[in-house]
């Protein structure tokens, strides 16, 4: 079978690689795959893996073949959570797999979802309904991660919350959040990323330089009550400090990799702030995912801008951080 994997940093082959062998998992023929910036770190190498590493993570595929004593049959549209946990140790048995200490992730630790076939555990395998449309079905990976970052707080109807950095995960936030019913800030420096936002529910829209002003108005001086921090540096991580209300939230949503000098440490005292920094999800925000978009309260197919082929996946790494993109989707 055809798989993209790398086999050094920065090195990528379309390789004919060997079908997995079922046994007690689910072979699954990908349809739809995601590319995000985890899989760029671990092609350039950012992240370190063993190679050669098929890569991928974000998938929906088509069940192939099941154990007989699943819920699945071929034919079936699925989610795969690419994270594998061991189910033993005491983050685990304490109901946080997602944080497990023996995790291993799709595209990283275990060969992953661009290629034409892939197994998983058939606990990790969610039905994908066909009201999902195949481009909203691409986003419903980045969902759950988003759903679970925002079941860290609890969410009141009236609330002003701003969400910094309107890329994929930044404009699922923003339909997330305007579908709980809270009024609800975009803040990025892409005009056109801004007007995506206030068409799915933004009560406002404002560049970064404007930030402070604009919510000022938009909450009589308080600070908006929780700010989403979805871009991943330090520079916005500190302006979602600045910009946070007393009392107020801040999910650190965006990935920071980079030094911790130059924070505004006093605003977190003097605020008493409360950060979370989740990471991946639980099979439960997938279902909670799934469930909102087949219900069609979300407009997923938005945030996607290119559909490739897996044969243009070098493409597809290219275009990830390309500021004419959100989603990047490869069809198989
Ligand atoms: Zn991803
Ligand atoms: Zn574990």
């Amino acid at each position: 079978m055809k798989a993209v994997r790398v086999t050094a940093p920065s090195t990528l082959e379309i390789a004919d690689v060997p079908m997995p062998e079922p046994g007690d998992q689910v072979l699954i023929k990908p349809i739809t795959v995601g590319v995000c910036g985890t899989d760029v770190k671990v092609f350039t190498g950012a992240i370190a893996v063993d190679y050669p590493r098929i890569l991928g993570h974000e998938v929906i595929g088509e069940v192939v073949a099941a154990p007989s004593e699943s819920d699945f049959q071929a034919g079936d549209r699925v989610l795969i959570d690419p994270a594998s946990s061991c189910g033993h140790c005491d983050l685990c048995t304490r109901g946080r797999p997602h944080l497990c200490r023996n995790a291993g992730l799709l595209g990283r630790e275990i060969d992953g979802v661009f290629a034409d076939y892939v197994l998983a555990p058939t606990s990790a395998v969610l039905a994908v309904p066909d009201t999902i449309s195949v481009q909203a079905s691409g986003l419903l990976q980045v969902l759950g991660t988003c759903v679970h970052a925002l079941s860290a707080v609890t969410l009141v109807p009236g609330q002003v919350v701003a969400v910094i950095g309107l890329g994929v995960a930044g404009q699922l936030m923003v339909q997330l959040l305007q579908d709980q019913g809270v009024t609800v800030a975009g803040i990025t420096r892409s005009e056109w990323k801004r007007d995506l936002a206030a068409r799915n529910g933004a009560a406002m829209v404002t560049a970064p330089e404007d930030a402070t002003s604009a919510l000022a108005d938009l909450t009589s001086g308080r600070g908006p009550d929780l700010v989403i921090e979805a871009v991943g540096y330090e520079k916005t991580l500190a302006q979602s400090i600045e910009l946070v209300g007393i009392g107020g939230e801040v999910i650190v949503f965006g990935t920071l990799t980079g030094g911790t000098e130059g924070l505004p440490y006093y605003q977190l005292y003097y605020k008493e702030l409360t950060l979370y920094n989740p990471r991946a999800a639980l099979i439960g925000d997938y279902a909670a995912g799934i469930e909102l978009a087949a219900a069609g309260r979300l407009a997923l197919e938005t945030v996607v801008t290119h559909e490739l082929t897996l044969d243009e996946a070098a493409r597809a790494f290219d275009l990830v951080h390309d500021p004419s993109s959100l989603k990047v989707l490869m069809h198989i």
